[in-house]
């Protein structure tokens, strides 16, 4: 399966090219660092282009000081990873091991020489790309995260750092290993996230964590754009990476995390060019770099919470804790949200045993338990098929009385093929039960009632349109999907009622609820856009 960049340890180390090295000395100046500098702590803001001229440069554990893996950076090689693109923040300190000459380039300027040069671009994107994939991978990080697994405080957090592909490691409160127990102690033994001794998020939020990280982009008040994309889900993220390629100002504020709902499918198979599959949160993960290296700006976690019309004709968009984006256009990119169980109170033990998305997060609580997947479409089936690798059993309720007419035909065979999975038609849950955590719930075929023991029912029973913060502006069908193009006499394919705002993907009503066509309509819709703002 894909991953987000290549992978270090097998890539060839190629060196810049001797044109490229002229140009970034051109644009930057040289500095130089005695033996034991630091170079970069953590939570310094990666707003400059490090080019080693010669010298040694280590990577620091925050912890004991001491040298992290066994890798330095020398001559010919540059400094950085991904962040340097969103203008983020350091999450691992440098320091020169002897005399270092680095050149440096401020980072705007080393944006623009990346936007005239492609081919120095597509190498410096490729090295930042395949060392976030392998920090991520090896948890090399100073980003700790410390509390119960069972904590939905603490999850959330989790799923937030694992979607955004922010390498973290995660320790438990109870944990008896020697780090832990230190870490634990920092903390006074309560939840938190360290970066490093003196940088902790008590009661740690996801809007903390990336105000730490300098993920949620300081909105202040009346921010200008040409386009605000509200969601980075598939659409959203097209939308980005094609307004940036059309040099049109874009900022995409996202509520939750790059990805939306593809961020929950651990596998998608059916999306082109990806022939051994690859999971939707790299999927949307790579569209994010691609539109941050033609300029577009993300903002995140945010939710845009109304919208309104200025006197000038500008939509003005107020995010939630303040500030407003006031912009030229408006992309609805909003998705759906998913449905929760007739229950009583659906709620209870949402993050505690109840999930909506089969991720690796979720798949730890599958381990030595049965799984439930409740549900009959795509998304329930493979849900069903990931968890069947870790749990011991997985169940999947169906209401109806077959597959075959809202799963895909491949599926239903590898459903049924796969020992570990049993289907049951005809089936509801009608209660969940347990103490802190979810331990059974009660199911209903007919007149017959059972009860499941499980630490984890995944519900996977359809979505309902995120439109409450268009404010009434455009119309919607019956079903509240926003309607575009001929049926609200819109002049372009996939405007609203509204002229200026479009909609794109899940959210627009009678489009096709598929990566593929979210991303496809996400991509097409900026032509209509740079036509709009022509000629509003
Ligand atoms: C588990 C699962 C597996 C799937 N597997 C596949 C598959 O294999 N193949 C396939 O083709 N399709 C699959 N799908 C469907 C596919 O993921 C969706 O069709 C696609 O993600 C829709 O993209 P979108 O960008 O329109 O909306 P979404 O992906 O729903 O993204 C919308 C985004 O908008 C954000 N948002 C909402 N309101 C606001 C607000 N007010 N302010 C800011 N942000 C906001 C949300 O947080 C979200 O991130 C799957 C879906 C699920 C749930």
């Amino acid at each position: 399966m894909e991953g987000i960049g290549a992978d270090l340890e097998v890539m060839k180390r190629v060196p810049l090219a001797a044109e490229h090295i002229d140009a970034i000395r051109a644009i930057g100046r040289e500095r130089s660092y005695g033996a034991g500098e630091m170079m970069a702590r953590i939570g310094d803001p990666m707003d400059r282009f490090l080019y080693v001229v010669e010298g040694e440069i280590e990577v620091l554990d925050p912890y004991s000081e001491k040298r992290l893996g066994d890798v330095t950076l020398g001559p010919g090689q540059f400094v950085g990873e991904l962040s340097f693109l969103s203008g983020g923040n350091y999450f691992l300190a440098m320091r020169a091991v002897s005399r270092t000459v680095t050149i440096e380039v401020a980072r705007e300027a080393m944006l623009d020489l990346m936007a005239r040069v492609p081919e120095l671009s597509d190498h410096i994107i490729t090295v930042f790309a395949a060392r976030r994939q392998q920090l991520v991978e090896r948890r090399s990080s100073s980003i700790k995260v410390i509390g119960s697994e069972l904590d939905p405080d603490i999850q959330k957090v989790g799923a937030f750092l694992s979607r955004n592909h922010i390498p973290f490691e995660s320790f438990d409160l109870d944990g008896r290993d020697e780090e832990a127990m230190q870490l634990c102690k920092l903390v006074d033994h309560k939840p938190a996230v360290i970066f490093d001794h003196d940088r902790k998020i008590e009661a740690p939020t996801p809007r903390e964590v990336a105000r730490a990280l300098n993920m949620n982009l300081d909105i202040g008040d009346d921010l200008r754009t040409d386009i605000l994309i509200v969601g980075a889900g598939p659409a959203g993220v097209a939308a980005a990476v094609n307004a940036g390629a059309e040099g049109l100002s874009a900022l995409v504020v996202e509520d939750t995390a790059i990805g939306g709902q593809a961020g929950a499918s651990s596998r998608i198979e059916n999306y082109m060019g990806f022939p051994t599959g690859i999971s939707g949160a790299d999927l949307v993960f790579r569209g994010q770099i691609q539109a941050l290296r033609f300029g577009t700006r993300f903002a995140m976690p945010r939710r845009i919470e109304r919208l309104s019309v200025e006197r000038d004709g500008l939509f003005c968009a107020t995010l939630d804790g303040g500030g407003r984006v006031l912009a030229r256009s408006i992309v609805a990119a909003t998705g759906v949200r998913y449905r929760r169980l007739p229950l009583e109170r659906p709620e209870q033990f949402e993050n505690a045993g109840v999930f909506y998305a089969a991720t690796e997060t979720e798949a730890r609580f599958c381990r030595n338990t049965d799984a439930v997947v409740v549900g009959g479409g795509n998304s329930a089936g493979q849900a069903a098929m990931y968890l069947s690798r870790v749990a011991n059993r997985v169940h999947i309720l169906v209401r109806g009385d077959k597959l075959s007419d809202t799963m895909s035909s491949y599926l239903v065979q590898r459903l049924e093929a796969q020992p570990k999975i049993e289907i049951h038609f005809g089936t509801e849950v009608t209660a969940l039960d347990g103490g802190d955590h979810l331990e059974r719930i009660t199911v209903r075929a007919g007149d017959a009632v059972r009860i499941l023991s499980t630490r984890a029912l995944f519900v996977m029973i359809g979505a309902s349109p995120n439109t409450g913060w268009l404010s009434d502006l455009v119309q919607l069908d019956n079903r509240g999907f926003v309607k575009t193009g001929q049926a609200v006499g819109a002049q372009r394919p996939l405007e609203t009622s509204r002229q200026g705002i479009f909609a794109v993907g899940d959210v627009r009503a009678g489009s096709v609820k598929r990566v593929a066509s979210a991303a496809g309509e996400g991509s097409v819709v900026v032509s209509g856009i740079y036509e709009f703002l022509g000629n509003p």
